[in-house]
């Protein structure tokens, strides 16, 4: 049996040769920024905790020139839900009388007071689902009622919408929706004076869904450059180049390196089950605030499956951020997980303290499991 394109593609994508000719590039490009721009430090933020994974798992940070510094974002979809969301569900399963249903990232992430997991071991119903079809068959399976704790980005949004749409969840299911929104995200980061950055490395999942498209106002709009990638090394590699090449001719645009996934327009039948499903409206992210636009809520039309109505939940009063806990300004991309003095200390992926730290997209657990610490560089002494 001759090899399959997704070995190809894989193969191609990891080849070492590849990768040292793309990084002399980058160095030679470095160098000509360094010289034409005097610029001492280039920050490329990305904004996928897969991207992260693939940064630190295969050591690129040390492969670049000391000047590019990649800083992650707002990537973890678990990491941003605020402890209130997280405490909404943790009454359910231990007040109401429900199943709860949640991914396993999401399980063990705290709230004010407790995770889900901890209000299993306190005897709540609660259960780990693979995805969203998994949560409708354990629903389905079940006598009372269940609630699947809808987290995610763009990308999980699309399945919920369409079973939703399409009338395809049992009578005993609800919803409790945390979703969030990337592109608001970066929006709101591109306008924080003190987080300069020189060009973005745009999401490649989420892209699937949104399109390439989506992340034109970067350049028009913020005048920098954006390149939608994908999760290889040599993808990351890439976009680093064409990054710098935009930077070295002054001249800012969004490049889709992901064409392999991503289109301009992205996947338009999952966007139109997003909206009709759902309403965008401001949310709350933890720790951080509530940004403009950048959640979703389900529309009246569906409120008899909304948990929120059903179950009739009010948390006045929560806690997204433990004290000393540097979790917002490492979503903002403000901090690294090594300015935080509880990093691999207090704060462990066996003890976590805080959301960065649970989740396999959060950018301290990340760190915590595959060193991307070695360095030791602190953005704020860049
Ligand atoms: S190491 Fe722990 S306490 Fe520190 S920022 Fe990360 S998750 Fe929060």
């Amino acid at each position: 049996m001759g090899e399959s394109p997704v070995s190809r593609i894989i193969k191609a994508y990891r080849d070492p040769a590849i990768a040292k000719l793309i990084c002399n590039r980058i160095t030679e490009l470095v160098k000509t920024l360094v010289k034409k721009e005097k610029k001492e430090i280039i920050k490329i933020m990305h904004v996928c905790g897969t991207h992260e994974h693939t940064i630190t798992y295969y050591g690129i940070r040390d492969v670049l020139p000391e000047t590019i510094k990649l800083i992650a974002g707002p990537g973890c979809p678990v990491c941003i839900v605020p402890a209130r969301e997280i405490d909404e569900a943790v009454k359910i399963a231990l007040e109401h009388d429900a199943l709860v249903l949640s991914y396993g990232d999401m399980y063990r992430v705290p709230g004010s007071k407790m995770s889900l997991a901890n209000a299993r071991s306190m005897g709540g119903n609660v259960q780990v689902v693979y995805g969203f079809r998994d949560a409708v068959e354990k629903s389905r399976k079940t006598k009372g009622k269940a609630v699947f704790f809808a987290v995610g980005f763009e990308t999980t949004q699309p399945t919920i919408a369409s079973y939703v749409a399409l009338n395809k969840i049992p009578p005993n299911m609800s919803i409790l929706v945390s979703h969030r929104l990337t592109v608001p995200a970066v929006k709101y980061i591109l306008k924080q004076p003190d987080i300069p950055l020189d060009g973005i490395i745009a999401p490649g999942h989420v892209s699937t869904i949104t399109g390439a498209g989506a992340w034109s106002f970067i350049a028009e709009d913020c005048g920098l450059p954006v390149v939608v990638t994908g999760f290889e090394p040599i993808d990351v590699l890439l976009a680093v180049m064409d990054l710098l090449e935009m930077l070295v001719k002054g001249k800012p645009k969004i490049v889709n390196e992901y064409s392999r996934a991503v289109s301009w327009n992205g996947n338009v039948r999952a966007k139109e089950y997003i909206l009709k499903v759902f309403k965008v409206v401001d949310a709350d992210w933890r720790g951080i605030g509530v940004l403009p636009e950048s959640g979703l809520a389900l529309r009246e039309t569906y409120s008899s499956i909304d948990a929120r109505k059903i179950f009739n939940i009010r948390i006045d009063r929560w806690i997204d951020v433990k004290p000393g806990c540097r979790c917002p300004d490492i979503i903002l991309g403000r901090a690294e997980p090594t300015d935080c003095p509880m990093f691999l200390r207090a704060c462990t992926p066996e003890k976590p303290l805080g959301a960065c730290m649970v989740s396999s997209e959060g950018t301290c657990a990340i760190w915590a499991k595959y060193g991307g610490y070695r360095r030791n560089v602190s953005i704020r002494d860049q």
